[in-house]
């Protein structure tokens, strides 16, 4: 069995002005695709044909860079692009409103530690919001890593994850990483993420 790139569940250019067709285009169909081809590449032959994402992801500290950095490589980008979309932003709602409030004191303050984490991970990498023991918690990773990892210095089950590697945003927003994490809570699918909080926590 081999790995296969889903299509956007949007247009490479429904987000606008935030993030821009360019960056989406080769984002998923550069990037991600070699993901995927390079994941198959790296399994062919091997056991791991046999093995889902999520089973990669809960023995990656013990398989080669390879399949471990492509296949997370795979796994965190199809979560991210579902963590978008377009006439989304604005506030959470609900129980995960209610959740963020009592993790972070507030939503502004919350924004503020997660693009403190995305700012501060040094080289490439990714910032989450995950659910630990029921509980919200902010972290980041390296590379390709993502907190389902038995490898993963924090770990727990990602509700909402935002990639920081310079591919990401260097062609509208270059060095200034800062900028894109702060203009990517106008693309947020906040209804998306409460869905994977009610189902994790
Ligand atoms: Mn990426």
């Amino acid at each position: 069995m081999s790995f296969t790139l889903a299509s956007l569940p949007y247009g490479y250019d429904a987000l606008e002005p935030h993030i821009d067709t360019t960056t989406m285009q080769i984002h998923h169909g550069k990037h991600h695709q070699a993901y995927v081809d390079n994941l198959n590449k790296a399994i062919a032959g091997t056991d791991y044909e046999q093995k889902t994402l999520d089973q990669i992801n809960a023995i990656a500290g013990s398989i080669s860079a390879a399949v471990r950095n492509n296949g997370g490589g795979h796994w965190n980008h199809s979560f991210f692009w579902e963590s978008l979309a377009p006439n989304s932003g604005g506030l959470p709602s609900g129980n995960l409103a209610d959740a963020i409030n009592t993790a972070f004191g507030s939503f502004d303050e919350f924004k503020a530690k997660f693009a403190n984490a995305g700012a501060t991970r040094f080289g490439s990498g990714w910032a989450w919001l995950i659910v630990k023991e029921g509980k919200l918690e902010i972290c980041s990773t390296p590379n390709q890593d993502n907190p389902l990892m038995d490898i993963a210095e924090t770990k727990g089950t990602p509700i909402l994850g935002v990639d920081v590697w310079e591919h990401a945003y260097y062609l509208k927003y270059q060095n200034k990483r800062a900028d894109y994490l702060s203009a990517i809570w106008n693309v947020v699918n906040w209804n998306k993420v409460a869905e994977r909080y009610n189902a994790a926590k």
